[in-house]
């Protein structure tokens, strides 16, 4: 990061390490772009919002798993143009403009396409509730019209407890959970005792994918549709 002409990071403390980095070593030629930060949400625009917020709970404050929320990455797009062009510009790369442009703009109507349509193949789910891995959902299941009744790891470095598990059981009953959803990232083995013990479905969301932001979101799409689909 010494060298970076440019860092962009997510923000709210989801990766503490690069912004103790940056905090630590101010630089008047790097710049730093957070995505909260560029799109207007901090711990204090969003002091309580409405996920679980279990004991303990690893992101306390607003969910930091801003990219899963396709209307936040729209809003992001235009913010990030400008900081990119800035910094082409004042690395030498006057005529960047119209390049810059035509590429944030295709960008937008990827981003929107892929929303619309994961909103149309979603709309007959609306309302159901799930339990996910970790607490890396609230805002996908907010804009797709879902809803997270719980999460099996609350806190994301370590495995389940008893009781978590205990209280999944319990939303699961009461909220009518017919989905669980696991993460590539994490072991599944409670999740699924958990899934055959209350008779639910266990489907797969990858909250990171492999680097092409549109293939995971369209994945998540799918990996709901087939687990609520007939
Ligand atoms: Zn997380």
């Amino acid at each position: 990061m010494a060298q970076a002409d440019m860092v962009f990071y997510v923000g709210l403390g989801l990766e503490t390490q690069v912004e103790a980095y940056l905090r630590d070593h101010p630089s008047k030629t790097r710049r730093d772009i957070s995505f909260a930060q560029a799109i207007g949400i901090s711990a204090a625009t969003e002091a309580h919002d409405d996920h679980e917020h279990e004991e303990g709970h690893a992101h306390a404050g607003p969910d930091p798993h801003l990219w899963l929320d396709p209307a936040l990455v729209e809003r992001l797009i235009p913010k990030l143009k400008e900081s990119v062009l800035a910094a082409l510009k004042s690395a030498g790369a006057a005529d960047a403009g119209p390049a810059a442009e035509a590429a944030a703009t295709k960008l937008l109507t990827d981003v929107q396409a892929l929303d619309t349509e994961g909103k149309d193949r979603l709309a007959p789910f609306a309302g159901r509730a799930i339990v996910t891995h970790h607490a890396a959902w609230s805002r996908f299941a907010e804009h797709f019209g879902l809803k997270v009744a719980a999460v099996i790891r609350p806190i994301e470095t370590s495995e389940p407890t008893p009781e978590t598990i205990n209280k999944a059981v319990a939303a699961i009953r009461e909220q009518n959970v017919t989905a669980i959803f696991v993460e590539p990232q994490f072991n599944a083995a409670a999740a699924e005792r958990l899934s055959k013990e209350a008779g639910v479905k266990l489907g797969t969301l990858d909250p990171l994918g492999n680097g092409d932001w549109f293939k995971m979101m369209r994945d998540n799409v799918d990996a709901v549709v087939r687990v609520f689909g007939p």
